[in-house]
């Protein structure tokens, strides 16, 4: 690289923020950090600040006031106010929720590429946000580690693909029947076999909404639609996802448990930097072991296999009404099999349609998180 490459990090203070600082610290010389977002975690920003030196933070909801030398903006709209006002190369949004999609649409405005973490911008906006960045010829790297192996396979070209295999550790519950998994707590919950994650996406693992929500991702990031999409049960999380292409061959990426190596592929993309250590011992593996999902067991998976095939009301609808079930259930509101049945609820009330604005999806958006919540609490 001859010059630093300029970063913002939407979602700093998040599981996938820190593996990203993390990553960009080992390498100061290459990346330069000049804008941060945090919802409400300002300790955590204060220590981001002292490390990397961002010329901008946004701070989207806090109650205090924040001491900082450089731009500081605030409120939703404060993300894409930053990204407004800086000259960076590239966006990583890291962030979860919706309130991304502003933002990410505007460093696309920008020409700027990106490094997507966030699924449920590409879940609701999916058809938008590719066709924009297209037009404006700015490329989308998935860092979320399924897509992310994906692209690796494909290094960009879609052309070939006959199926798309999303693999998934089956979380928490992978072999536990249904009324065990009904009344689990939210202590149980939280406690992944594999991945640690932030508390939304690892309650999303043990539903296998998560691999839901992928399916949508996938769909728009590879131009592939959900028919042609797989799930396969893979315990060890090795191989992070594979491509069918139309000749029969399959290709696969591994490494091990960790958000470190798409981090890392998708900063230094589309070189790859050269490290000793030494990721994975094929020796120490033995095998690899692949299974069908039970759609029984997991209704937010078979729902959010429907759902894919039909239009994106549908989407943002089984992702809003997740979401809020989510919430509910962490605040201890709800029981962790009212989860499907409140997104089977919402999406039992909303005919399936597309959208032309970003007004329009976040209105959806918004009416599906209320009428969710009166549904919780009649
Ligand atoms: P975390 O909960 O750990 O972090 C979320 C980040 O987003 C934090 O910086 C948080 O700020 C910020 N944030 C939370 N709510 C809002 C909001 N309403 N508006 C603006 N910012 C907000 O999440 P993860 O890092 O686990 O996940 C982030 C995204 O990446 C999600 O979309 C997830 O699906 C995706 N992803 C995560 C993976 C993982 O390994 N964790 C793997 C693949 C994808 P604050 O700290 O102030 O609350
Ligand atoms: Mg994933």
């Amino acid at each position: 690289m001859d010059s630093k490459k300029r970063i913002i990090i939407l979602g700093a203070t998040g599981s996938v923020g820190a593996t990203v600082l993390s990553e960009i610290a080992q390498f100061p010389n290459q990346f330069e950090v000049v804008g941060i977002s945090c919802h409400s975690a300002v300790d955590r920003l204060r220590e981001i600040v002292h490390q990397f030196s961002p010329k901008a933070v946004a701070i989207v909801d806090s109650p205090i006031g924040v001491d900082f030398r450089g731009m500081l903006f605030q409120g939703v709209s404060g993300l894409a106010q930053m990204i407004d006002a800086l000259d960076f190369d590239v966006l990583v949004v890291a962030l979860s929720g919706v309130n991304g999609l502003k933002a990410t649409l505007k460093a696309i405005e920008k020409g700027k590429d990106i490094i997507l973490a966030n699924k449920e911008i590409l879940v609701i906006a999916g058809a938008m946000v590719t066709h924009f960045a297209k037009q404006k010829g700015v490329s989308i790297l998935p860092l979320d580690s399924e897509h992310n192996a994906i692209f690796q396979c494909t290094r960009g070209d879609n052309r070939f693909i006959k199926n798309l295999w999303l693999t998934a550790s089956g979380g928490k519950f992978w072999n536990v029947d249904s009324a065990t998994m009904a009344g689990a707590t939210v202590e149980t919950v939280l406690q992944h076999p594999r991945w640690s994650m932030g508390k939304k996406i690892t309650v999303d693992s043990s539903t296998m909404a998560n691999k839901g929500l992928e399916i949508i991702e996938a769909m728009h990031l590879f131009a592939v639609d959900a028919t042609r999409i797989r799930v396969a049960i893979h315990r060890s999380c090795i191989v992070h996802s594979l491509v069918e292409f139309c000749d029969g061959s399959f290709l696969a990426q591994m490494s091990p448990v960790s958000m470190k190596y798409a981090a890392r592929h998708c900063l230094f993309y589309p070189e790859r930097i050269a490290l000793e250590e030494q990721s994975l011992d094929l020796y120490q593996l033995g095998s690899l072991d692949f299974e069908y999902p039970d759609l029984e067991r997991f209704p937010c998976l078979r729902l959010a296999i429907e759902v894919a095939k039909e239009k994106q009301s549908r989407h943002i609808a089984f992702n809003a009404a997740n979401e809020i079930a989510v919430e509910l259930f962490l605040q201890k509101k709800i029981a962790f099999g009212s989860i499907p049945r409140l997104i089977e609820n919402a999406l039992s009330r909303i005919e399936s349609r597309d959208y032309e604005t970003v007004e329009e999806i976040l209105a959806v958006d918004q009416m599906v998180r209320c009428k969710t919540k009166q549904l919780a609490h009649p």
